[in-house]
């Protein structure tokens, strides 16, 4: 069927049925850098508010590299992928001191910005620099695999190579940013990962995927991702009206965001609220368990349990430790596992 007139089709949708969303309005570099990271990963509907909350605080590449990290964290919260948030604080920063405050118009600088990879370059340089260069995420993947009916799995690096190729085959050279974002929505609105709507599809009659209905079986991927699962008590320790936080460290998931005090254990039998003395609290006025959630990422699956604590005297801690007045527990980046457990 190759090579039929994809992208001719995916314009024409697109023009009917594109979503009208504030980065596609007076395109920027900037804006289009905000929101291909903000929806990485993410449904439109869950990432729409987090740009606008994004753009209305720092409207400029300058005013995000300006900003201090917990700022953005706390823009951040509740996205989930935090590395994310503190990779673009950093690519604004190169942005103001290598680049002049401008981003670069081409690949190759592009994807020296911390977190800026071949995806993301190829969303700049295609919406906002105009340049023929096709992006190739889970929703090109998808349709891509689909109507050609290719069996390469999309995470090996022979299918990285084929479907980047195709894709760039197939591009609309005199409307590579349209297209671009034609792909993509008609990927997340009609060729689904589940249930994709094929009566309605306008590129059915030509799609090799569900006329052979192989649907099901497309894309295929080569690896499981394997999940690691950990065990977690938080401690809600309350002195008067200031509760007990930490900031987190190290190369580990919510890397800088804050909690509650937190004992990670190595096995479920561990967990308990007598784990209090791990963190130095030998003295309680009084201690109770407080909830269990199970909370899933990508690659990890979390264990956590909840206890609440109050206390008549504050201990000595080292300074990893901070008491904030509860009414401000809100200027702090948490996860969401976390604020979901504050606000029940
Ligand atoms: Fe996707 Fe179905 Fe359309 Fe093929 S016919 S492109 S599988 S929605």
């Amino acid at each position: 069927m190759y090579p039929m007139n994809l992208a001719e089709s995916l314009l024409n949708w697109y023009k009917e049925n594109g979503r009208e969303l504030p980065w596609r309005v007076q395109i920027s570099p900037y804006k289009v850098w905000l929101s291909e990271i903000i929806m990485q990963q993410t449904r439109v509907a869950q990432g729409l508010p987090y740009f606008n909350k994004f753009y209305d605080e720092l409207p400029t590449i300058k005013d995000f590299a300006n900003t201090d990290q917990d700022k953005v964290l706390l823009l951040w919260q509740g996205l989930g992928y935090y590395s994310r948030a503190r990779n673009m604080h950093f690519a604004a920063k190169q942005i103001m001191n290598e680049y002049n405050g401008e981003f670069p118009d081409s690949l190759s600088e592009l994807k020296k910005l911390k977190g800026v990879g071949d995806y993301t370059a190829a969303a700049i340089v295609s919406i906002a620099f105009d340049q023929p260069k096709a992006v190739v995420d889970g929703n090109v993947y998808r349709v891509l695999s689909r109507v050609f009916n290719v069996d390469i799995p999309i995470d090996s690096a022979q299918g990285k190579k084929y479907f980047q190729e195709l894709a760039d085959d197939l591009i609309d050279l005199n409307n590579p940013g349209d297209y671009n974002q034609a792909i993509m929505d008609f990927g997340a609105m009609v060729c689904t990962p589940k249930n994709p709507d094929c009566q309605k599809c306008p590129v059915n009659n030509n799609c090799e995927g569900f006329l052979k209905g192989r649907i099901d079986q497309l894309p295929v991927k080569s690896k499981k991702v394997k999940i690691t699962e950990r065990y977690l008590d938080f401690f809600e320790i309350h002195y008067k009206d200031q509760v007990l936080i930490q900031q987190r460290q190290g190369n580990d998931i919510w890397k800088g965001l804050f909690q509650l005090p937190l004992v990670e254990l190595n096995s479920e039998k561990n967990k308990g609220l007598s784990n209090i003395e791990k963190l130095g609290i030998t003295e309680v006025s009084s201690i109770e368990h407080r909830a269990d959630k199970k909370h899933v990422l990508s690659h990890q699956r979390l264990y956590a349990s909840f206890y609440k604590v109050v206390l008549d005297e504050k201990p000595n801690l080292d300074e990893s430790f901070i008491w904030v007045d509860r009414s401000r527990l809100d200027d702090y980046a948490m996860p969401k596992l976390i604020t979901n457990y504050l606000s029940d």
